[in-house]
């Protein structure tokens, strides 16, 4: 009957892949490493054929208990035009109530009660039913810290500024940060005041103060700055910012089969020969934006491997909530003949990939990415400099970070706001990444390449999740910290 006082973590994620993933290694890591139980909550309602066939890939620890909850029509409340973060909130706000049954049947009836409810950005309106059971609440927050004294500061700013943010003359100075935002690398629902979607993305950030801690998917050495400021600002303490905790990266682990097919094609190729293209799990491009990418890779005589997507126009973020589900045949979009002429130097894999197993090949020598804040994880967990192509959410952010900051990658540069960037420009950016000699070791002025920061960093960032690092002792600490409030303020030796 050892389960008895296990420590019980309930953790409620976001819809959406790139939320799913990070948690998920959150739980299993609580589970593996500090002797938790965990009610780990996942969506039926539109929820994409990558997520099951991600779950069912799966083997979880014993105490990783997996809550389906169930579907919930929410086609009274959205269109077809509605923004994601809209979406994402109404698909929580929707499923509450099977959430709170949970929560409370766990603390009635059940001999492990949830001790602790640790929740994502956007699902901040569960912070309700940690309050009413009395239990304490975390977020997890999974994208790049760099984002978190904005939203900290969002709602001073909503005070503030009259009209648009991105009408503003001059780029926004955020407490603590010393790279003030660029206006074209707003987060994107905050480009329109006025739609439905800034209105939730400020209703979460305002809840934050209500955390008792934040856990981040990052570390030390990729974001020094911004952790020492959330910690030690006057403003942003003034504003109720929690305590922080960086405990990542925290990326997915390797696991999922790689088709015989393209394994053996990648151990063909030279080490760090080969150029890695995704746009994540929702990232999709115009049909004209496609060709342009065809064409400037068939001109960069570079070889690659490609994860395609049928074109949608008007929306970069088109199958966020559908990936896995539609149909591909990448002969009816790619322009005529690019199969056959980059046969043998190009791989081009419909919808999914197996990213992780793709970027900790031997042969994967760069990634042109759209900036979600797991593939550039990974990406630097792996030693694979950058491209960094964003297209929505937070991504131009990231760009600015990885390019200004971390100093991982080249950013691409849009003439305007859903410009195409055209073919001579990505042949050029590609050979950049691909073929430049200083990237592979120190250049003649000592100063490191893409490559040589991106392989120092790696070291750094696998030392830091490994047991005594920094990201280690950080969840350790938090974890000690539940495990007191569960006893009273007594430590139970680990399980
Ligand atoms: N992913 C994958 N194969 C794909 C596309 C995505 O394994 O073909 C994984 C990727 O490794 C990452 C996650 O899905 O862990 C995407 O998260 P990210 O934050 O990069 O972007 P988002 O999908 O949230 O925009």
């Amino acid at each position: 009957h050892h389960h008895h006082h296990q420590p019980h973590v309930a953790i409620l994620p976001c819809p959406g892949m790139g939320h799913l993933i990070p948690h998920l290694e959150l739980a299993k890591h609580l589970c593996t490493f500090h002797g938790f139980q965990v009610t780990f909550f996942v969506y039926s309602t539109e929820a994409s054929a990558a997520q099951s066939r991600y779950l069912d890939a799966h083997t979880f620890p014993e105490t990783l208990h997996i809550f389906h909850l169930p579907p919930r029509n929410i086609s009274p409340f959205v269109t077809d035009s509605t923004d994601i973060q809209t979406r994402i909130s109404i698909i929580i706000r929707e499923s509450l109530h099977d959430i709170e049954s949970v929560v409370v049947n766990s603390t009635t009836t059940n001999d492990s009660p949830i001790n602790v409810l640790v929740v994502d950005f956007f699902t901040t309106d569960a912070f309700d039913i940690a309050a009413k059971v009395g239990i304490p609440k975390y977020i997890f927050f999974c994208p790049a810290a760099d984002l978190f004294p904005f939203m900290m500061y969002l709602p001073t700013l909503d005070r503030q500024v009259d009209g648009e943010f991105i009408d503003l003359k001059e780029p926004i100075k955020i407490p603590g940060c010393k790279r003030p935002i660029q206006i074209d690398d707003l987060v994107e629902p905050v480009r329109n005041r006025k739609i439905e979607g800034y209105k939730w993305f400020l209703h979460h950030a305002a809840r934050f103060p209500l955390a008792n801690g934040i856990l981040l998917n990052t570390c030390q050495d990729l974001e020094p700055t911004i952790i020492r400021a959330l910690g030690e600002d006057p403003i942003l303490q003034q504003l109720g910012t929690p305590r922080v905790y960086p405990v990542g990266p925290l990326v997915k682990p390797s696991f999922e089969e790689v088709k015989s097919e393209y394994l053996t094609w990648m151990n063909e190729q030279p080490n760090d020969s080969v150029l890695f293209i995704s746009f994540g799990s929702g990232g999709t491009l115009s049909a004209e934006q496609m060709t342009e990418l065809a064409w400037g890779l068939e001109l960069s005589q570079q070889r690659f491997i490609w994860v395609v997507r049928k074109p949608v126009e008007a929306d970069a973020s088109g199958t966020f909530f559908s990936v896995g589900n539609e149909q591909n045949n990448p002969d009816e979009y790619l322009p005529d003949g690019f199969l056959s002429r980059t046969q043998g130097r190009g791989l081009v894999i419909p919808t999914w990939a197996p990213q992780v197993e793709i970027l900790s090949h031997s042969s994967i020598g760069g990634f042109l990415t759209h900036c979600g804040w797991n593939s550039t994880l990974e990406s630097i967990r792996h030693g694979v400099p950058m491209i960094a192509w964003p297209l929505y959410a937070e991504q131009r952010g990231n760009a600015a970070l990885l390019e200004e900051e971390i100093g991982v990658a080249v950013r691409v540069r849009f003439k305007r706001e859903n410009g195409v960037v055209g073919r001579e420009k990505i042949e050029r950016l590609v050979r950049l990444v691909m073929e430049d000699e200083g990237n592979n070791d120190d250049d003649d002025e000592g100063k490191k390449g893409l490559r040589g920061r991106v392989k120092e960093l790696q070291k750094l960032v696998i030392e830091a999740v490994d047991e005594g690092g920094s990201s280690y002792n950080a969840l350790s600490e938090v974890a000690k910290e539940w495990k007191a409030s569960v006893n009273g303020g007594i430590n139970l030796k680990q399980v």
